[in-house]
């Protein structure tokens, strides 16, 4: 169940997913936490019957049974294609849109049903669209944008790219996204090679700094990299070809990685829910294999790893929690996983002084969960154990 907007909300005695040992009293009111201290005179009551007591406006949902409750910040997908509807784009533009438009309401809802209250949207989704689906769906999932991705065809030249970026500005986006290389689409011994020459890279970035927009970088890998250190990017995506000395840079330049490494793994089966053809499950297959040796260097150089999933299409929405399962098996600690997610993701976004952390002045963003988050063997596990989602935002802030 989503609570939207709880002008008061309160938990005595819930445990904070991470901290063992401790409980905590919890209030928020108007969007921000205002009060988490410690469990105070009555713990050993509450120990004795392990009964948190929740008191709020809404005393109907089920934390009001008497269970051993666990708070989480909202989780935060930094990856998302919230608009897209199908693998491929043609797909899309055959459908009726009406019909994109339900569709993409859904994505919303099935994002924030999972947990996830934010998501920075990697390209496809205006801030126009988020209006409607905010507005009109009553979705209150707090969206970043990027709008149009800059890529291969935009490869003409500073003057063009001037004239792309200022369309992308008149959207009301916060990010520019940089498509560097190619993907899935390109063959294996061309999928590193640079789509912009390297003037062009460091032209667009220094204009979107210049206009107070943040940069994400798609590169699987070689020279881009180099060049995202170089300009000082908030962040490059996918990167499986990263090297051990490229991670030792992007360390020293703050650059932090968001590898999106389920979304391989789904894709290199192809029996899975995305059913692509062998030619591009095998070029997933490869990349997979790639991230446990990009990942293992960015954790060794300390790059700040960012949880980002790439999910787009329906058969994916809401199942953005096997992000974790997979930065668990490629190395990370589930307390490094889960800061992917909330504080460090918070961070790459600019707002770790006010998001990403259950702490008093914090946005009051959450998920409450029936068992210990941490302790979830997977993410079916772990989903199925989410009470309520607590999403802080007003309509005016989602907009
Ligand atoms: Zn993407």
């Amino acid at each position: 169940m989503i609570l939207k907007q709880p002008a008061f909300q309160a938990y005595k005695g819930i445990h904070i997913a991470g901290i063992e040992g401790k409980r905590f009293d919890i209030e928020m009111r108007d969007g921000r936490f205002t009060l988490v201290v410690e469990a105070g005179p009555d713990r050993e009551a509450l120990e004795r019957t392990d009964v948190p007591e929740v008191v709020g406006q809404d005393t109907s949902h089920p934390e009001a049974s008497p269970q051993k409750l666990w708070i989480s910040p909202g989780i935060i997908d930094l990856h998302t294609h919230l608009a897209w509807t199908d693998f491929d784009h043609d797909d899309q533009l055959a459908r009726d849109g009406r019909e994109v438009e339900k569709m993409q309401a859904e994505a919303l809802a099935a994002t924030l049903r999972t947990g996830v209250t934010t998501a920075r949207d990697a390209g496809g989704l205006p801030p126009e669209t988020i209006r409607l689906l905010v507005q009109h769906y009553q979705q209150p999932l707090r969206v970043e944008t990027s709008s149009a991705m800059l890529g291969a065809a935009d490869a003409k030249g500073t003057r063009h790219l001037e004239k792309r970026l200022a369309e992308v500005y008149a959207t009301g986006a916060g990010w520019v996204k940089i498509m560097a290389t190619g993907g899935l689409g390109a063959p294996a011994e061309k999928v590193i090679e640079p789509n912009f020459s390297e003037e062009e890279f460091a032209f667009i970035v220094r204009h979107a700094h210049e206009h107070g927009k943040k940069v994400l970088v798609h590169t699987w890998g070689g020279v881009t990299i180099d060049w995202s250190a170089q300009a000082g990017v908030a962040s490059f995506e996918h990167g499986m070809f990263l090297t051990r000395d490229q991670a030792g840079r992007l360390a020293e330049a703050g650059v932090a990685y968001v590898p999106t490494a389920s979304i391989y793994q789904i894709a290199a089966d192809p029996k899975g829910v995305l059913g692509l053809p062998p030619v591009i499950s095998e070029r997933a297959a490869r990349a997979a294999d790639a991230h446990a040796a990009a990942i293992g260097y960015a954790r060794e150089a300390g790059v700040r790893l960012g949880f980002g999933t790439d999910y787009a299409t329906p058969a994916l929405h809401g199942y953005n929690l096997q992000e974790l399962d997979t930065l668990i098996g490629y190395g990370l600690s589930r307390a490094a996983a889960w800061r992917s997610a909330t504080e460090d993701a918070a961070v790459i976004l600019g707002k770790g002084h006010e998001l990403g952390r259950i702490a008093e002045g914090y946005l009051a963003d959450a998920v409450i969960y029936t068992a210990d988050p941490h302790q979830a063997r997977n993410a079916d596990e772990l989903r199925g154990s989410i009470a309520a989602v607590i999403t802080a935002a007003k309509e005016s802030d989602l907009i």
